[in-house]
């Protein structure tokens, strides 16, 4: 069993975030499992400064330990650009040039409505996103960025996949992304080993609101709960309460007898 710890240095991390790495990290190691990091930092304009320093930080506060550390998603665009060629090849990819708010007035429910499917943009033109063309009722994801970066789709597909990873763990919340992979992956022959791949959601920890966590709220960071007193043993406490009975007894064995 290999899974991965996939945090994106966006800014600084919450406790929901450290949630997901406590499940992720016990539910292999219960299993005899081993655990990478992957930093998800593709998209350049998307690095917070200290985000990279408080994964690291949190990891080791946590006591996480990992077996390796897979390369930066910026050295790895000519792997995800051979997917999309892949998919291209199949003439599953087109062009849209689309803004977010003619998607929201077209779709209120949120998917893309595949206004761009047969307009035959060109996919070279400045200002467009790729798509990918998916099963209906999925809404065909961005795999290319208008910023011409590789979306997260594509670039956490290609990484599982390379890496091996034979279990992906992360948050309910992703479960619609994960259907979505899904779809990606059975269209790219390099991809296809992603579709036998076990997916488990764990439920996410939530606000005192009933909100899903934000790294955008300051009040929230780990950073600064930890810096007002809070204890590890109170995230793993959290964590557990997020996962299964396995995970969850490894989780108070591994760590809470060491706080
Ligand atoms: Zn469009």
């Amino acid at each position: 069993m290999l899974t991965r710890l996939a945090p994106t240095p966006s800014g600084l991390l919450h406790m929901g975030n450290a949630c997901n790495f406590l499940v992720t990290w016990a539910y292999s190691r219960a299993r005899g499992g081993q655990v990478l990091l992957r930093i998800d930092d593709a998209d350049p304009n998307m690095v917070h400064p200290e985000g990279i320093a408080d994964i690291h930080d949190t990891l080791s506060w946590l006591m996480i330990d990992i077996d390796g550390q897979l390369p930066s998603q910026q050295s790895r665009y000519g792997r995800y650009w051979s997917a999309i060629e892949e998919l291209t090849a199949e003439a599953h990819i087109y062009a849209c040039d689309c803004t977010r708010s003619q998607i929201r007035a077209a779709s209120p429910g949120g998917h893309y409505p595949g206004t761009c499917r047969d307009r035959g943009l060109a996919v070279e033109a400045p200002e467009v996103s790729l798509r990918c063309r998916v099963d209906d009722g999925f809404g065909d994801p961005v795999v290319w960025g208008k910023n011409r970066v590789p979306a997260y789709h594509v670039a956490s597909l290609c990484d599982d996949v390379d890496a091996g990873v034979t279990h992906v763990i992360r948050g309910d919340d992703l479960t619609a992304a994960s259907a979505v992979q899904l779809q990606i992956a059975r269209r790219a022959p390099s991809l296809a080993s992603f579709c036998p791949m076990s997916i488990i959601h764990h439920p996410l920890l939530l606000g005192q609101n009933g909100q899903k966590l934000s790294k955008s709220v300051h009040s929230t960071t780990l950073r600064s709960l930890r810096a007002a007193g809070l204890s590890r043993s109170a995230v793993v406490e959290a964590a557990m309460a997020l996962a299964d009975p396995q995970t969850g007894q490894y989780l108070a064995e591994r760590i809470s007898t060491r706080t």
